[in-house]
């Protein structure tokens, strides 16, 4: 019995020294999973990937930077919405302070470009804002690409980066799951493209409608990505889950993803899918 209280204390003690490792903000990062601090501007030349494998979250912009040909990318403006239809507590507060913090208007960017000379309109969700929830913007900036990309016959691409639907915005938050996944299947039945790529985390909502609607749903290793949390459905079901669940490697060994792709090789990824299915393509010749 004493053995069962002694070795918690010892637990706690090293996770607290840990913690008070001071790292400069912005100079140096700090990788969660190897605890390795290393100079930020060598980890950007990683493409923001740890010596350890851990895949570190990109801003919006940088998945744009990272995937497409250097000045080839024009970014879409967000259609307007009622950004507080609820007139939810708070909210409106809320979201002016992420504006600031971000330098974003929502929780996600869209935009046309290249992808090693493939035309590509993107979406691409970005945590750091309302930790990437799904509202009317973000659902109104997602149907306005697909519908760009419908109408100029462009495959597209969702970089699915989010907590799920928008609590601030309730029913009008889950509506946009089955408005996205509307568009989606316009794109579809046009014979176009579109892959889906899930990055840490995608969850809820997001994951239940087009993160996982893609002709592709591939994810970047060590992702999370399931609808209900690991402890509710522990709660459940009464009992444990594999270490591992709901990870982008989990699911894939399930078959519920087509690839997990490292960021090193993702441009080449899109790049050969994208030559596969451009229009007009002559595959005798590939
Ligand atoms: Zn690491």
């Amino acid at each position: 019995m004493q053995a069962f209280f002694r070795k918690p204390k010892k637990f706690v003690t090293l996770t607290s020294k840990e913690q008070r490792v001071d790292v400069p903000v912005g100079l140096m990062t700090k990788c969660p999973k190897c605890k390795l601090i290393q100079y930020t501007k060598q980890l950007e030349a990683n493409l923001r990937v740890c010596t350890c494998g851990y895949h570190h979250p990109l801003t919006a912009h940088e998945r744009f930077a990272q995937l497409f040909d250097e000045g080839t990318i024009t970014y879409f403006d967000l259609p307007a919405v009622k950004a507080d239809p609820l007139q939810f507590q708070d909210y409106p507060e809320k979201l002016k302070g992420d504006q600031v913090r971000t330098g974003l208007e929502e929780a996600i960017v869209c935009g046309v470009g290249r992808v090693n000379g493939h035309p590509l309109v993107a979406c691409v969700m970005d945590a750091r804002f309302r930790m990437g929830s799904m509202g009317a913007a973000v659902g109104a900036a997602i149907a306005e690409a697909i519908r760009y990309a419908t109408k100029e016959r462009l495959p597209v691409t969702i970089f699915s980066a989010s907590g799920g639907a928008r609590m601030q915005e309730g029913m009008v938050s889950l509506m946009q799951m089955a408005k996205s996944s509307l568009f989606l299947k316009q794109h579809s039945d046009a014979g176009l493209l579109y892959i889906s790529c899930m990055t840490h985390p995608t969850t809820g909502g997001v994951s239940a409608s087009f993160a996982m609607l893609g002709d592709f749903n591939i994810a970047e290793p060590g992702a999370l990505i399931g609808f209900a949390g690991r402890r509710i459905i522990e709660q459940t079901i009464r009992e444990k889950l594999p270490e591992d669940f709901q990870t982008s490697e989990f699911l894939l060994q399930a078959g519920q993803l087509d690839d997990v792709v490292s960021r090193h090789d993702l441009k080449a990824y899109y790049s050969r899918i994208l030559m596969m299915h451009s229009e007009g393509n002559n595959h005798a010749t590939i």
